[in-house]
């Protein structure tokens, strides 16, 4: 169980009135939980101060600590809303209403709406605090997972695989997606797993000693060039992510040249070039190796230099070089553009870049002849343009990431079958967009609409979140009506057709 001292001592340099907010939801949650057991056995309340400790190993704020604390007391422990509201305030409870909302979207090992269904877990989240809660949630249901009936364990460990590692990594958390991942992997593949693991074993010692003989020698000549080293470590690579470059490499190891990549951290921008030309200067690079994420950083924002060098042995080594900043965000992401230093946000300028840059897969846009700046007006959606208002005046982090709203889908919804499949349609959609959607022959019968199990009007917009069920006749056919209800141009084009060939 993390203890609130834990919880506090993360939290160093908050004020007084932060301290009293998380001291009061812990031992409120702590109260409301005090009958409720985990399939551990374990008391309900452990779950919900580790989910805490997360968020604040996480960088969190105070409040988003606070709503991690008390995510499950409406939903598990029956507190009500009103009680909430008076005792936590609006915001807290928008976040755990949030977080309740999308713990009842369920992943239903349909492979091909995983990404509808991603779209749908943000849309719905609304605030970007409420999925860094639902992830740290997961964190610690995937710890112990072992503990769940084991029917169940394969389907949460799958979802976690498909929902909750991709918003990790799109959210540029990499620590947190490597944790899940690795997590997840031994219930949804578990000879793989294994094989994987046995493999890993067997190279990362002389892995490790070469890595390290090379970070040794590299010291010394970058001290030699008077070029600080703030710290060099290797990282091993996580289970997970060896197994899909081994899917790559015919599962052939010796062909992975990154098991363990040796990591510098230099003071600034220029002194990774300069360590690089003098990494360069010691070891030949392997060819068509050496990638430069700080010009080009990855989508998710992640920025290094990575080259791959011949030691001399016979062997390779990777070599990643980065500044402290780079580091942090590589491991924290989005959380790590909020969290306080010296009373600052750190990387402030970069923010809205960031976040647009991470997110703008997600945007689409029309290219139609625009210059780039125009384009990027065009699509900036209101989410992106309150950042950039709310930058200007919020020196808050926890305002400030509760500014990053997850509306940009708000021209969406995201709609179930009856089985679960996701049909994502724009705003105002109608059961006959759904039908069609769906297929032409459930259009093209269409005699009713169930939505949410109550028979519906063809012409109800349909809510994020519906589950939609068409009641479909042999008899029944389009009609010049249906017109009027289709938003979508499929659903008016098979309309059309099929009155014209009448
Ligand atoms: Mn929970």
């Amino acid at each position: 169980m993390a203890t609130l001292e834990e919880i506090l001592e993360l939290l160093k340099g908050v004020s007084d009135q932060d301290k009293d907010l998380v001291t009061r939801a812990y031992e409120f949650a702590q109260e409301a939980h005090k009958k409720q057991k985990r399939y551990s056995g374990e008391p309900y309340f452990l779950h919900v101060s580790e989910t805490a400790k997360n968020l604040a190993e996480f960088g969190m704020g105070a409040v988003t600590i606070s709503a991690g604390l008390l995510h499950d007391v409406i939903e598990d422990a029956e507190v009500s809303k009103e009680e909430m509201r008076e005792k936590f305030g609006d915001e807290i409870l928008f976040l755990i209403d949030g977080v309740t909302k999308i713990g009842k979207l369920k992943y239903r090992g349909v492979e091909r709406h995983a990404e509808s269904l991603r779209k749908l877990f943000i849309a719905t989240a609304k605030d970007i605090r409420v999925i860094m809660i639902r992830l740290a949630d997961r964190l610690h249901n995937m710890k112990t997972l072992e503990h769940v009936p084991a029917h169940k364990r394969k389907r949460i460990a799958q979802e976690t695989l498909q929902i909750y590692t991709p918003i990790a990594h799109r959210l540029g958390i990499g620590r947190l997606r490597g944790q899940l991942e690795d997590l997840a992997f031994p219930y949804v593949h578990p000879e793989k797993y294994k094989e994987v693991l046995e493999l890993r074993k067997q190279k990362s010692k002389e892995t490790i000693k070469r890595v390290e003989k090379v970070s040794k020698k590299l010291k010394k000549e970058l001290a030699a060039q008077k070029i600080e080293v703030i710290k060099t470590d290797y990282r091993m690579k996580h289970l997970y992510s060896l197994y899909k470059k081994l899917l790559k490499k015919d599962m052939n190891i010796d062909k992975v040249y990154d098991i363990a990549a040796l990591r510098v951290i230099v003071p600034t921008v220029v002194d990774c070039y300069k360590a690089l030309g003098i990494i360069h200067g010691i070891w030949t690079p392997l060819p068509g190796r050496i990638k430069d994420y700080i010009a080009s950083p990855k989508i998710n924002g992640y920025q290094s230099i990575h080259t791959t060098v011949f030691t001399g042995d016979g062997f390779l080594v990777e070599i990643q070089v980065r500044t402290p900043e780079m580091h942090r965000e590589a491991e924290f992401g989005v959380a790590a553009h909020v969290s306080y230093k010296n009373g600052k946000i750190l990387d402030e300028k970069n923010t809205t870049d960031w976040v647009k840059k991470i997110l703008e897969p997600f945007l689409g846009g029309e290219t139609s002849g625009e210059s780039e700046q125009e384009k990027a007006q065009s699509v900036r959606p209101a989410w992106l343009s309150n950042l950039i208002e709310a930058q200007e005046e919020v020196s808050d982090p926890e305002e400030l990431l509760g500014a990053i709203q997850t509306d940009f889908f708000d021209d969406r919804v995201f709609v179930f079958t009856p089985n679960g499949d996701v049909i994502d349609l724009p705003e105002g959609s109608t059961p006959v967009d759904f039908a069609f959607a769906v297929h032409t022959d459930i259009g093209s019968h269409m005699a009713g609409a169930k939505i949410n199990g109550k028979l519906s009007s063809l012409e109800t917009a349909l809510a994020s979140g519906d589950i939609v069920e068409i009641v479909t006749k042999n008899s029944a056919h389009p009609t010049p009506k249906w017109l009027e209800y289709a938003k979508t141009s499929l659903a008016r084009r098979k309309i059309r057709n099929s009155i014209s060939g009448n």
